[in-house]
């Protein structure tokens, strides 16, 4: 664990280390986790009103999110924010946010939002995340924020395939253009989108079951709609740098840079960790052994003793400290 946290990874238990050095399914995250999660507004496509107004509107609803969407519009807006125009602000996850902006109903979010509401959005095969605006039960149009990959997602990929990961996953809120874009980007084996937060945990659950016998899963996510999965996971790996503090408390382990080829970096670190683990063990009790079939026979000394008790254990925690060193490439 001091290992990891040289490579800036908390590691919330010996025992996670164990499960990740067995993982070869990886279920990763779209936005924060394999992307940068700081949007860009590119269009702004207003329906009945001015492209500023939409874009205030829009601020105003995402006003009280965390959500890396929401942070965005909130910089694409750049004006402070009166407050007390809002009331019952609601964030739906997954699809958005259900907004009191002066008294009207103000809806900001997918296009699964705008149908539960049964408000029919344009659709324009558009690709990038569109955040949908509808007041007052009417659409009033758009605005096209698009997302970047992460710089080092696709060597994490790559290094995590090399290790012999048999399977990378992803799981998004968001649509099906932007989500196979990412995915053929990176070489993901499966991409799964438009999906809610339950739907990550039934999508997890379904991979827990296909898993073969021994090898594990692992969930990696930021955001608070990925904390039931990154518990339900057998190993649950959160952003901490983006991440919200719901994910951070129920993941396992924590990356605090963000970057996600910090996992190939700590699954390394806990395969060499367990390596030695079970040498200590072999070379324990063997040397144990040889020395008491030598007593038994008549043949071990005094000295013989004390070293197959104090001298093997003091080579098995020199031997053990090779886990502090950690190297710093993947
Ligand atoms: P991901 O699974 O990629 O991390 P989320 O589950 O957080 O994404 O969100 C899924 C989708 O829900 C987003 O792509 C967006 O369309 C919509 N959404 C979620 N939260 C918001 C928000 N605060 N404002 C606007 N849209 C949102
Ligand atoms: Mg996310």
């Amino acid at each position: 664990m001091g290992g990891a946290s040289k490579l800036g990874v908390l590691v919330k238990g010996s025992n996670y280390l164990e499960i990740l050095a067995d993982v070869d399914t990886i279920v990763f995250d779209k936005t924060g986790t394999l992307t940068k999660g700081s949007f860009a507004v590119t269009e702004i496509a207003p329906v009945g009103m001015t492209e500023d107004k939409l874009l205030e509107l829009a601020a105003y609803a995402e006003h009280y999110s965390t959500h890396p969407i929401a942070v965005s519009v909130q910089k694409a807006f750049g004006q402070p924010v009166d407050a007390t125009r809002i009331a019952g602000a609601e964030e739906l996850a997954g699809r958005g946010i259900k907004a009191q902006i002066n008294g009207q109903q103000v809806l900001a979010g997918n296009a699964k939002l705008m149908r539960e509401f049964g408000i029919e959005p344009e659709d324009k095969q558009l690709v990038g995340t569109v955040i949908h605006l509808a007041v007052a039960g009417q659409y009033a149009g758009y605005a096209l924020v698009e997302d970047e990959l992460k710089p080092d997602a696709k060597t994490a990929i790559d290094a995590l395939k090399k290790q012999g990961i048999r399977q990378t996953v992803m799981l998004t809120g968001d649509s099906d253009a932007v989500g196979q874009k990412v995915g053929a980007q990176l070489g993901l084996n499966k991409v799964y989108t438009q999906l809610l937060p339950g739907d990550k945990v039934e999508k997890v659950e379904e991979l827990l079951q296909a898993a073969s016998g021994k090898g594990k899963l692992a969930f990696v996510g930021d955001g608070i709609n990925d904390a039931p999965v990154l518990a339900r996971a057998d190993v649950g790996i959160a952003m901490g740098g983006l991440g919200s503090d719901a994910a951070i408390e129920a993941a396992d382990i924590v990356i605090m840079n963000d970057e996600p080829s910090r996992i190939a970096a700590v699954r390394r670190v806990a395969q060499k960790t367990l390596g030695i683990v079970k040498q200590n063990i072999v070379f324990a009790l063997g040397v144990k052994a040889v020395v008491l079939i030598l007593g038994a026979l008549g043949f071990a000394t005094m000295w013989a003793a004390v070293f197959a008790d104090v001298g093997v254990s003091v080579i098995a925690i020199l031997n053990a400290m090779r886990a502090l060193r950690v190297p710093k490439d993947i």
